[in-house]
């Protein structure tokens, strides 16, 4: 579709390796974003990911690890260059201490200093709820809650002014301006058609945009053709329409549940370690579940494709005494900026059947899938909503 496709591919090796322990993905995926852990790669920043088989030794060592190996000069190759980037060492002073994340959003600091990006702070606070304990800083164990801890201003800044790679150009920018430089100013952004409202399905790079549009055929179709066209949008807008609806109608159920669910990266046992995501335990309409996700439905090597899915399933925890029909719908959760399309999914849970299959996980595209792969956990909402008879 695009050429920031054409580059995923062209990358190779960058799948995502993360472990079971807090341990961030260490090789991030070039095509994605460069959110977080492509931008920790000491070897991404010195001229694309494909340099990171090179880059600080042991490539499956967590990029804190490998950052300070690199920085005492300690074995590889690179040693002889001795200094690392200011940029790449404020990286792993700036991180949360949790997951070890650039943060996206806001940074609370325990008592003592430790930063935690919001995701990861309300996560401490929420399975501390859950078990009725205290939550604690994961690094000095003083107390955490929203009165104790507070916002840290200065890391946010810094953190918006560090370098990021957009998506489509490979080019580094202050992550503060990255958002703009990909909506509007990047020239390999994927643009569409004017003529798209008239049925052209033509999409490129931007500095491809204007020799199209010279060329392209739709605004001398006659008015005969235009109708058809129309008509087919006619039809997508309602199919659009009753999902709107649908979800308009689910909000007026009596019993409706919904939480913040992270998902984290964990490896299979195999010969050849699959990634695979789980939710911690969550409580919804008083029930346990658990989320998991896979990547490119556990295909053998998700690294040598260059499309990018997620699919999960949700699994009841708990015993039930009746069967429980639900509808259930996960969305953008409110300390990420995952691009993810509403799709409502439809499940009736018994004691003996608990699990949903896998189903895709509605994200726009394989760059927003490997921005959340890059990035580790991924932070959605789930809602569930029970039907009652
Ligand atoms: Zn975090
Ligand atoms: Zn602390
Ligand atoms: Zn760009
Ligand atoms: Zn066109």
């Amino acid at each position: 579709m695009s050429g920031a496709e054409e580059r995923e591919a062209g990358g190779g090796g960058g799948g995502p390796a993360a472990s079971s322990s807090a341990a961030p993905a260490s090789s991030a995926s070039p095509g994605g974003l460069g959110e977080a852990g492509g931008a920790e790669e000491p070897g991404a920043l010195l001229g694309g990911a494909r340099q990171h088989g090179e880059a600080g030794g042991d490539p499956d060592a967590p990029p804190k690890k490998r950052l300070r190996a690199a920085g005492a000069g300690a074995g590889g190759p690179e040693s002889a260059a001795g200094s690392v980037k200011l940029e790449e060492r404020l990286y792993s002073v700036l991180c949360c201490t949790v997951c070890l994340d650039l943060p996206k959003a806001s940074v609370y600091q325990c008592t003592n200093g430790h930063l935690m990006c919001a995701g990861c702070f309300i996560h401490l606070l929420a399975d501390a709820r859950l078990k009725e304990e205290q939550a604690t800083c994961p690094n000095c164990r003083c107390e955490i809650s929203k009165s104790l801890c507070c916002r840290n201003l200065a890391v946010e800044k810094a953190v918006s002014e560090l370098p990021s790679e957009c998506g489509f150009c490979m080019q580094q920018f202050p992550r503060s301006l990255l958002e703009r430089h990909q909506k509007e100013e990047c020239q390999d952004r994927v643009t569409q058609c004017k003529y798209k409202r008239i049925g052209c399905p033509w999409q490129g790079p931007y500095h491809e945009l204007t020799v199209h549009e010279a060329e392209c055929t739709h605004p001398t179709k006659t008015g005969n053709e235009l109708m058809e066209i129309l008509d087919e949008m006619d039809q997508s807008r309602k199919k659009e329409m009753q999902l709107y609806n649908s979800i308009f109608s689910l909000l007026s159920f009596e019993k409706i549940g919904y939480t913040e669910v992270q998902f984290r990266p964990y490896r299979t046992d195999d010969f050849i370690t699959r990634l695979y995501y789980e939710t911690p335990r969550l409580t919804v309409l008083n029930q346990t579940w658990v989320l998991k996700a896979r990547v490119n439905d556990s295909e053998r090597n998700p690294n040598l494709s260059c499309k990018r899915t997620l699919s999960f399933q949700l699994i009841l925890k708990s015993k039930i005494n009746s069967p429980m029909e639900c509808s259930f719908l996960l969305l953008e959760g409110p300390y990420d900026d995952v691009k993810i399309n509403p799709v409502i999914y439809h499940f009736v849970f018994t004691n003996e059947n608990n699990e949903t299959d896998y189903m895709p996980l509605p994200i726009v595209d394989s760059v927003e899938c490997n921005k959340l792969l890059a990035a580790k956990n991924i932070n959605l909402r789930l809602f569930i909503f029970q039907i009652q008879k």
